[in-house]
């Protein structure tokens, strides 16, 4: 099984992508996490995304396609994978669609999860206060959720046109919405 988890940030994307693949036994792979022990290792590549994470935009496409190229390739993605937040751009989206061509993949399905702008800077804001996330605070918030609708929210017409989406409302339980999730996967 491979998935691809679009959506805002604040939504809960990387809750519902970790239990998803705790119920299917797959790899969790979130761009986020990647960066962010590249930045805690305080590498090249982590360094020139640290500027970029901060101020609430995205780190160029040819990075994140380089990173992905080489992670997708390695073994333990044999067993199947969630990317949660990995497309955000089309130029990823077609990046990525190479990059699988070449290991013979395919995706299964892209879960495109919403809520409404408030609900998200209000939980945004929050977790920013417990996770110590640098890019949590209000003001980048508002920048990622606009860098959101402009730049990644194409993807749900681009992976609608491939008839993989399956669209789910980030509003209520946890554990009802991850249901809804494997009910459309069923
Ligand atoms: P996330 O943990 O998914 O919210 O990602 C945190 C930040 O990392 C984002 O706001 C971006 O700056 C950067 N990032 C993560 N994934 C990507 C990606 N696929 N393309 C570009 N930037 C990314």
């Amino acid at each position: 099984m491979r998935l691809i988890f679009i959506g805002p940030p604040g939504v809960g994307k990387g809750t519902q992508a970790k239990r998803i693949c705790d119920h299917f036994g797959i790899l969790h792979l979130s761009t986020g996490d990647i960066l962010r022990e590249e930045i805690s290792q305080n590498s090249l590549v982590g360094q020139a995304a640290k500027q970029v994470i901060d101020k609430g935009e995205l780190v160029p496409d040819n990075v994140l396609l380089d990173i992905m190229a080489i992670r997708l390739s390695q073994n333990d993605c044999k067993k199947g994978y969630c990317l949660d937040g990995f497309p955000r751009t089309i130029p990823q989206a077609e990046g990525l669609e190479h990059i699988l061509r070449n290991l013979q993949q395919s995706i299964d399905a892209v879960i495109s999860i919403d809520a409404n702008e408030k609900e998200l800077i209000k939980r945004l804001v929050l977790r920013g206060n417990n996770s110590g996330r640098t890019d949590d605070t209000s003001d980048v918030a508002k920048q990622r959720l606009d860098v959101y609708w402009k730049q990644t929210a194409p993807l749900i017409e681009f992976y609608s046109r491939r008839n993989l989406l399956q669209s789910i409302n980030g509003v209520g339980e946890i554990p009802d919405i991850t249901q809804q999730i494997l009910n459309g996967l069923s």
